[in-house]
């Protein structure tokens, strides 16, 4: 198959999406496959005629991953099915929110033959995506993610920055460990609150001290760079 060999419609979607390096794109005849290059989460965008088309190809759901479908009427962005449908012009922003909602936590150090390699884990945070475009929150500004550590010895959930210190209080060294897993909260400044990616609030007690004052200081005054 050769580019001039496409459809117009696929070129013209495939045009806006194609600066976007975070994914890795192929193009399939009448679908465009997208791969987001850190985490491997697949993103596929089909092209519909119109708005009924595209509700009509949504039925089939998302057949795992992300799916979007692009539509050329103006002014459309609506989720049908779990599927994304929306006009051309929004499919860039939308994968851009996609990626700030595809958020690294953890590794593991594997053995290969040569090397130990290092393994990165990411989440998608598809629940919280929907509520923040609903809702019109801006990352940075009304919100940020932040990874958090479930402590093996107390149960309590240390953010990243302390948890050196807070393990090190248990007698754990964090240097030794070839694998963390952290969960991906969200910390809101609208309502001061942290939420999980399903959306409910994790309280104050559930953190370790350190954590708590961290989360504490976010809330009260600039996000954190
Ligand atoms: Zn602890």
């Amino acid at each position: 198959m050769q580019y001039s060999e496409l459809s117009p419609r696929i070129k013209k979607v495939y045009a806006q999406v194609r600066y976007l390096d975070d994914y890795h794109w192929e193009l399939t005849g009448e679908r465009i496959e997208g791969t987001h290059k850190k985490s491997n989460v697949r993103v596929t965008i089909d092209v519909a005629k119109d708005r009924e088309e595209a509700e009509k190809l949504a039925e089939k759901g998302t057949q795992g991953g992300i799916r979007i479908i692009a539509i050329p009427d103006k002014s459309v962005f609506f989720i049908h099915n779990g599927v994304f449908i929306l006009t051309y012009r929004y499919l860039k922003a939308t994968l851009a929110d996609i990626n700030d909602h595809i958020v690294w936590s953890g590794f593991r150090v594997v053995e290969e033959e040569n090397a130990l390699i290092q393994e990165d884990f990411y989440e998608y945070l598809g629940g919280s995506l929907v509520n923040h475009l609903k809702n019109n929150m801006l990352a940075g500004q009304d919100y940020v993610f932040w990874q958090f550590y479930k402590c093996e010895k107390c149960g309590k959930y240390v953010d990243v920055e302390n948890l050196e210190s807070h393990l090190r209080d248990h007698g754990i060294k964090l240097h030794e460990k070839s694998e963390e897993r952290y969960e991906v909260f969200e910390i809101n400044f609208r309502d001061g609150k942290v939420y999980d990616k399903y959306g409910n609030e994790v309280k104050k007690n559930a953190f370790s001290n350190e954590a708590a004052e961290f989360i504490k200081e976010i809330l009260s005054g600039a996000p954190p760079e």
